[in-house]
């Protein structure tokens, strides 16, 4: 068998087609798809000795070339010809663009026509827009290509298999060259011959086919610009940003307060520090190699939209003069180009390259043909997120490997469940189950402040698309029961205990290093999920897990019997005490054991001595209601402790991968959103990811709207997370009136209802709310008392 096949889609070609095939089959097998002709192109190619595949009726070259390479894939071919039917390609250079993709196992490679006497081989018209495109082309694959336009091609069969083309007509050769690049697959010209058939009408039809490639390019061309419009911006605000901010204010503050007396010269200090900062910032800025990249992004600001209109009046110029032999040798010669050259001089793309995110993951990417793939998807991690996204992917006919580090039962932290989670319990049919277990139900929400001594309960509502209550529950018990359910699904894999320790993309797919029992293995997946919790499996090698600033608090929890029990439907309520070093838990399970743990300030950790049991007894010993509860309970589990728990990652999600649940962020267990967040994104996920399996797209972009509706979902607990350790916050938030809805919308937040959709009369309530807290602290400030938030502590 050849390592390649010869592919030639052509349309009503008959007159050439014999003589082109002739000529190809001395180089490889030739595969012509005939595209509905309405010639004898299909007989005509068969006997001239290719194998034909005939379209129904004129579906496009788009299609035609899928259906190609789909049949090339099939055979099992390395790489796959591709070469214009209407006989300008001399077959002899076959041999040679062959021999450049052995040479470059890892590139698209294209013939050129534009060789020497480049101005030649097309009107000059035509060789304007073809360059000013080309500049664009460049400008977003970071290549330089000179023929764009070319469909004398090489394509490894691996590309085949990443990029699949979903564009027809003129604009398919953009497109793979767009998508190739993105891919991480680099672009190589190889000089061609171009015969000019006398007498032969070129299809290109300037006007139609011209804007269909500008309006393509102009969607890439402003996605780009936008993106190096935000990291210019990004840039140029950081001085601003409220990190950099605070503490320069504070420093100014400091500066110029012994100068508080004299108006007069407590504005020179402050001028004079002001002046300062701004001169100890720029200095020297220009000389910094990322105020050239920034340089370059300007220019390129300034450059596009000049360029996009040059682009279209090269377009419309290039309407006159048919692409025929008579009319390339009666065009005048094109000259240089001095546009492309003008802005290739000043907007350097090399240059720019490192400061571009898909130009980083871009870079080296291995080419090498990877072996198939033993899954669908890999689930790192089987806590609630990676359990729900195996069950939902398995549903939508998924083959699905979970692997989970710990044997289970294991303790876990986060125990109380949300009323929104029970509904998506049911979707993935275990609520039943869960029932069955006899976890405490939960009503409400006590909330107690030590200092003002403010009480009050959050009863979850009735009449809402989620029920008035949940549970408590034990983690072991929990985890166990939702791993179980995704084992049973048909199409799941679990792997337990076993450790994924490495991971690697291509564009294909992702091959991950897993240990279990002792041994290695390696799994392949065309796609992975990363569920791993707090360890945030792909952030701590891959990307970024950033700390959320001022949220450093630690965590100190355990198990206890014999602890307080409130009467009636009040005992399954959580119970959150406040009190000045941080704020305590108190989660009761069914039985007799309930689940007690304090969240600290950092600076009451960092101001103490001794190891962190022996400060969970003494806060114990601080908050009065917490300690009056546990006079008569024993502990009977070892104190465990998490610091720092509150971060952020980067990137969420990626070519071929997503991230759900604690792998994509953590802020405060303050509202017991945890479990329910983790477990609603990965129902998110799980839909993207079946419906990206289906369209054959696995880019970062195909999965940018995920992570939007993950940031949008958990704004709400973020807001009322940031205000809560603030005293005006407080005030109002344990003393809620029912009005403008405020008291419902609340619950509404608390219960998790605010996640998936948030209606109109709830987002102008919460406004209200708000409001109310800013004017509380207003009052407060006046007055003289403390509205400092303990966020920062
Ligand atoms: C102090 C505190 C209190 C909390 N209280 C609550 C609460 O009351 N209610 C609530 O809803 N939430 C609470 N949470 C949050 C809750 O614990 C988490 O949000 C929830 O467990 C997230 O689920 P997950 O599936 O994303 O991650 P996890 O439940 O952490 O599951 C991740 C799994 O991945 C496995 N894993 C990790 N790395 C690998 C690897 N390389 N290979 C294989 N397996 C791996 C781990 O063993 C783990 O089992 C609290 C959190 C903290 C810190």
């Amino acid at each position: 068998m050849s390592d390649h096949l010869i592919l030639i889609p052509v349309f009503n070609e008959a007159a050439t087609l014999d003589r082109i095939v002739s000529g190809v089959r001395r180089h490889g097998t030739v595969l012509v798809v005939d595209d509905g002709s309405t010639d004898r192109s299909a007989a005509v190619a068969g006997a001239a000795g290719a194998d034909v595949l005939r379209l129904d009726r004129r579906r496009g070259k788009g299609e035609a070339l899928r259906r190609g390479a789909r049949d090339a894939l099939a055979r099992g071919v390395d790489r796959v010809v591709t070469l214009d039917g209407d006989g300008q390609h001399d077959p002899d250079d076959i041999p040679r663009l062959l021999k450049a993709a052995a040479e470059t196992p890892d590139a698209l490679v294209i013939g050129c026509r534009l060789g020497a006497d480049g101005a030649r081989v097309m009107p000059s018209g035509r060789l304007a827009a073809l360059r000013v495109a080309g500049f664009f082309i460049n400008w977003l694959t970071g290549a330089s290509i000179a023929d764009t336009q070319s469909g004398f091609r090489v394509y490894p069969a691996g590309l085949l298999r990443a990029v699949t083309p979903r564009r027809g007509g003129f604009v398919l050769e953009t497109e793979m060259l767009i998508r190739a690049a993105a891919a991480g697959w680099r672009l190589v010209e190889v000089p061609i011959t171009t015969i000019h058939v006398r007498g032969r009408q070129s299809r290109f039809r300037p006007a139609r086919d011209g804007i269909a490639v500008g309006v393509y390019l102009a969607g890439h061309i402003l996605r780009r610009w936008g993106r190096e419009m935000l990291t210019v911006a990004a840039a140029l605000l950081r001085p601003f940003s409220a990190e950099r901010r605070r503490p320069r204010h504070r420093a100014q503050a400091a500066f110029a307060a012994s100068y508080r007396g004299n108006p007069a010269a407590w504005a020179v200090a402050t001028g004079v520090f002001t002046l300062n900062c701004v001169v100890e910032t720029w200095r020297g800025w220009w000389r910094d190699p990322r105020a050239r990249c920034l340089r370059m992004v300007g220019t390129a600001t300034v450059a596009a939209p000049l360029l996009l209109p040059l682009a279209l009046a090269h377009a419309l110029r290039a309407r006159r003069g048919p692409y025929s032999a008579a009319a390339v040798e009666a065009a005048p010669d094109s000259g240089s180009d001095r546009l492309t050259a003008f802005v290739g001089r000043v907007y350097c793309q090399q240059g720019l390259a490192p400061l571009l995110p898909d130009a980083r993951a871009a870079r080296g990417r291995p080419a090498a043909r990877p072996r198939p793939a033993d899954y669908d998807v890999l689930v790192v991690g089987g806590g609630p997120g990676g359990a729900t996204a195996a069950t939902l992917l398995a549903r939508g006919e998924l083959s699905v490997a979970v692997v989970e580090r710990e044997a289970f039962p294991r303790f876990h932290v986060g125990e109380s469940l949300l009323p929104a989670n029970l509904p998506l319990l049911g979707r993935l049919g275990v609520l039943d189950r869960i029932r069955q277990q006899g976890f405490i139900t939960k009503y409400g929400a006590s909330f107690h402040d030590q200092e003002s001594e403010l009480e009050y309960t959050f009863y979850f509502r009735e009449g809402r698309p989620w029920p008035h209550y949940s549970f408590e529950v034990p983690r072991a018990e929990f985890d166990q029961i939702l791993l179980d359910h995704a084992r049973q699904q048909r199409g799941v894999t679990l792997l337990q205990p076993a450790l994924v320790e490495e991971v690697r993309f291509d564009p294909d797919g992702v091959d991950a290093r897993v240990s279990a029992g002792g041994a290695t293995r390696d799994i392949r997946a065309r796609f992975l999920v990363d569920a791993s919790g707090r360890d945030a499996f792909l952030a701590s090698r891959q990307g970024r897990r950033r700390p959320v600033p001022g949220l450093g608090k630690v965590a100190i929890f355990a198990h206890f019997r014999g602890a307080r029990r409130w009467p009636g439907r009040d005992e399954g309520n959580i119970r959150i005490f406040i009190f000045e070093d941080g704020w305590f838990w108190w989660i009761p399970f069914a039985g007799d054991v309930t689940s007690v743990g304090c969240v600290l300030h950092a600076r009451t950790v960092r101001g103490r001595e001794g190891p962190l049991p022996e400060l969970f007894d003494a806060m114990i010993g601080r908050c009065r209601r917490v300690s009056e509860g546990l006079e008569q309970a024993e502990r009977i589990t070892p104190i465990h402790t998490a610091a720092n728990f509150s971060y952020q990652v980067e990137p969420v999600v990626g070519d071929r991968f997503l991230c759900v649940g604690d792998a994509v962020a953590f802020v405060d267990p303050i509202f017991s959103s945890g479990v329910y967040v983790a477990m609603q994104s990965a129902e998110l996920a799980a839909a993207e990811i079946v419906r990206a399996f289906r369209e054959d797209r696995f880019e970062s972009a195909r999965f940018a709207g995920y992570e939007r509706r993950f940031r949008t979902g958990t704004n709400p607990f973020f807001r009322f997370i940031r205000h809560y350790y603030e005293p005006a916050f407080l005030e109002v938030f344990l003393r809620p009136r029912n009005v403008a809805g405020i008291l419902d919308t609340i619950t509404g937040v608390l219960a998790g209802g605010a996640f998936v959709r948030i209606p109109l009369r709830m987002r102008l309530s919460l406004e209200a709310f708000f409001a109310i807290v800013r004017i509380n602290r207003w009052r407060r400030r006046r007055r003289g008392r403390p509205v400092e938030s303990r966020l920062e502590w």
